[in-house]
């Protein structure tokens, strides 16, 4: 569904309507580079037209996240970015200097197996990354 009138299409079909805002939300969400806020995306929209608020793009985003277009990511502390769902991945965020390694989605497979015959709990570790430190952090850290 990474085409701008086949999400506009879902969005219909779902019973939404399509307004220049949201438009706008979902043409700013395909330009953007993977892994931008709700933030991000009010910039872009706002540059273009300033009438847009903020909370018309979370909607929009909520809209088309319950719709299974789009998907959000803590990469930490809390801050959520987005990207489009047909492309699932895991998120290796380094705390020392913030990088972002992107993994396959069954990195966790066999963790979330365990998880699930032990505790009864079925993992969805794409919802957080998984925070640690990269290779150049370590290595400047052991200089
Ligand atoms: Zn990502
Ligand atoms: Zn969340
Ligand atoms: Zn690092």
């Amino acid at each position: 569904v990474a085409d701008e009138a086949a999400i506009l299409e879902r969005l219909r079909s779902a019973g939404g309507r399509v307004t220049g805002a949201r438009r706008a939300v979902v043409a700013a969400l395909l330009a953007a580079d993977d892994h931008v806020t709700a933030d991000d995306l009010a910039a872009t929209v706002q540059a273009a037209d300033p009438e847009i608020h903020l909370s018309t793009v979370y909607r929009t985003l909520d809209a088309l996240e319950r719709l299974g277009v789009v998907d959000h990511v803590h990469l930490g502390h809390g801050r959520a970015v987005y990207h489009l769902a047909d492309d699932p991945h895991q998120h290796l965020v380094c705390e020392e200097c913030g990088v972002v390694i992107e993994a396959p989605h069954d990195l966790f497979a066999e963790v979330a197996e365990r998880v699930q015959a032990t505790y009864r709990f079925r993992l969805r570790p794409h919802h957080f990354a998984v925070l640690g430190r990269c290779e150049d952090c370590v290595r400047r850290a052991a200089e």
